[in-house]
C-alpha cells in the first residue's frame, strides 16, 4: 500500500487527500516560521534545499543481469557546517521523500546545536531483492556516483532504514580508493556511523536509542510524572536499529515492553517481552514474527495496547487519522522521522498527548556521528561513558529550551523544537550576512 493512502479526517466526514511527506515536513516549518515571525529572506532561503543530486547507475547482478538504479542526495542547507544525513535504502525512496529528510536533518542539527548542515539520501530498492554481494557492489557503485559531491569537510553520509555500519564501511573504502590525496588515511570521516575497527564511535549503534531514552527522562522531570521508569509500560513500533536499542535501553532501567510491531507482524505480552530476547531473535529472523516470548496479534490489537509510552520507530506517516484514535497511551517519542501525519498530530493534542518530535528524540543519530567525525579528525577514540554523557547533556539541555518555548501560547514540543532551531539559524544568517 502506498505510504500517503490513508485517508485523512473521517471523524470530521470528509474525504481529504493526506499532505505528503514533504508537504507535511513543509507545514510544521512554515508552522513555526509563521509563529516566530521568522525573517522572509532567511524563511526562502531555508524552504529549498541548495542541491538536489540524482544519479542512475548500472550494476551487474549475480544473475549477470545488468539492472539501473536510481539514487538521490539532498543537501538541504550548509550554513551550520558540511551537510550531513544518512542513507536510506527502501522500495519508496524519491526525490521529495530525501528532500524532506534532508530539510528535517537541517533542523535536527540546529536543535541540538552541531555544526552540520542537513542532507539525506537514498536509493530506490528493497534489499530483500538482493544478495549481500550485490548490495556492496551497488553501494559502491552508488558511493562512487557521489565521488564529487561528498567528503569529510562536504557532505557525510550515514546508516539510515535499510543501512548500517557494514555499508558505511563499504561507502568509506569506495571514497578513499577514489580520492586523489596522499594522505588517505586521514579521510574516514567521510561517513560516520562505521564499524568500531575502522574509526566507528562507541555508541553509534545505540545512540537514537539513547536520545529516545535520555528525552523521556528529560520530558518525566519537566512535566512532573511522579513513577519511575521501572513503574512505565512501553510499545514500539519498528524493531530494527532505533526501536529495538530503545526497547533494549528502557529494559535496563526496568520499564516493561508490552507490545512491539514491525512489517513482518506484531506481539504482544502483557507480563513483558524480553527486549533483548526479541532484539537477537529480529536479528536473525528478519522480524518480530514467530517470537516465542509474546502472543501474536494484529496490528489494529497492537495500536490499542494501553501504554504509559509509545515509541513509533519504523516509518514515516505511520499514526494517522485511521489509527489514532485506538492509541491509548501518555507520551508518544518520535524515533522514526515524522511518523505522525498532520492530521493525527492534532488529534493527539486534542486528546492531550503529548508528543517530542523527532528532532529532537532521535537526534542521538547525527549527535554520536559528530562525535565520531570528531573522534577521526583528531585521531581520538572516546570511551562509551563519555559519548553517552556528552549525549545526555545535548539532549536535555535542548529539551529543556524547547519545553520552555512550548510554554508560549500556540506552541507545542515541536514548534518549539523548531523555533529553537530556526532561531540558531537566523543568527548566522544575520551575523554572515547573504553574499554578494
Ligand atoms: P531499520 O531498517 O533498522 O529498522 C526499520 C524497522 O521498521 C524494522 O523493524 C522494520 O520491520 C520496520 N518497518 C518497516 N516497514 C514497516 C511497516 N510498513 N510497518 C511496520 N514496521 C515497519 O531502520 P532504523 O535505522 O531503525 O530507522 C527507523 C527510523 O528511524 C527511520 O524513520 C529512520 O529515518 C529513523 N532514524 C534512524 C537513525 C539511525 O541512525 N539509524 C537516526 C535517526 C532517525
Amino acid at each position: 500500500m502506498p505510504r500517503h493512502a490513508t485517508t485523512e479526517s473521517p471523524a470530521e466526514g470528509r474525504q481529504e487527500t493526506p499532505p505528503s511527506f514533504l508537504e507535511a515536513v513543509q507545514a510544521q516549518f512554515n508552522r513555526a516560521a509563521d509563529l516566530m515571525g521568522l525573517d522572509a529572506g532567511i524563511r526562502a532561503i531555508l524552504s529549498e534545499p541548495a542541491n538536489e543530486i540524482v544519479v542512475h547507475f548500472p550494476v551487474v547482478l549475480d544473475s549477470g543481469a545488468t539492472h539501473m538504479f536510481d539514487g538521490y542526495r539532498v543537501q538541504h542547507n550548509n550554513v551550520l557546517g558540511p551537510y550531513k544525513g544518512g542513507i536510506r535504502y527502501h522500495q519508496s525512496v524519491s526525490l521529495d521523500e530525501v528532500k524532506a529528510l534532508a530539510a528535517l536533518m537541517t533542523w535536527k542539527c540546529a536543535v541540538v546545536n552541531i555544526p552540520f548542515g542537513g542532507a539525506k539520501g537514498g536509493l530506490c530498492l528493497d534489499p530483500a531483492d538482493y544478495t549481500r554481494s550485490e548490495i556492496e557492489r551497488i553501494t559502491r557503485r552508488f558511493t562512487y556516483s557521489l565521488q564529487n559531491f561528498i567528503g569529510p569537510e562536504r557532505d557525510i553520509p550515514a546508516p539510515d532504514l535499510n543501512t548500517n555500519a557494514q555499508i558505511m564501511a563499504w561507502m568509506m573504502d569506495t571514497y578513499i580508493i577514489g580520492c586523489d590525496v596522499e594522505d588517505r588515511g586521514a579521510m574516514k570521516h567521510v561517513v560516520t556511523g562505521k564499524p568500531i575497527e575502522i574509526g566507528g564511535s562507541y555508541g553509534r549503534d545505540i545512540a537514537v536509542g539513547l536520545s529516545v531514552l535520555y528525552s523521556i527522562e528529560e520530558y518525566m522531570k519537566l512535566a512532573g510524572w511522579k513513577q519511575g521508569l521501572n513503574e512505565l509500560t512501553v510499545t514500539i513500533q519498528g524493531y530494527g536499529n532505533v526501536g529495538s536499542a530503545t526497547g533494549v535501553l528502557l529494559g535496563e532501567r526496568g520499564a516493561k515492553l508490552l507490545a512491539v510491531s514491525d512489517h513482518t507482524g506484531s506481539v504482544h505480552n502483557p507480563a513483558g517481552i524480553d527486549p533483548v530476547a526479541l532484539r537477537d531473535f529480529v536479528r536473525s529472523r528478519g522480524g518480530v514474527e514467530g517470537f516465542p516470548g509474546a502472543e501474536a496479534v494484529t496490528a489494529t490489537e497492537f495500536w490499542k495496547v494501553r501504554s504509559d509510552i509509545m515509541v513509533p520507530a519504523a516509518l514515516e506517516n505511520q499514526i494517522t487519522s485511521a489509527n489514532v484514535d485506538l492509541i491509548d497511551t501518555r507520551l508518544v517519542v518520535e524515533g522514526a522521522n515524522n511518523p505522525i501525519s498532520p492530521a493525527a498530530c492534532r488529534r493527539l493534542a486534542e486528546k492531550e498527548i503529548p508528543v517530542i518530535p523527532d528532532i529532537l528524540a532521535n537526534a542521538g543519530g547525527v549527535n554520536v556521528s559528530y562525535f565520531e567525525w570528531v573522534q577521526n579528525k583528531n585521531s581520538q577514540a572516546w570511551r562509551l561513558e563519555k559519548v553517552m554523557q556528552e549525549l545526555e547533556f545535548s539532549i536535555k539541555t535542548n529539551l529543556r529550551l524547547i519545553h520552555k518555548h512550548a510554554q508560549r501560547p500556540g506552541l507545542d514540543l515541536r514548534t518549539g523544537a523548531y523555533v529553537v532551531a530556526l532561531e540558531r539559524l537566523s543568527s548566522i544568517y544575520r551575523l554572515r550576512g547573504i553574499f554578494p
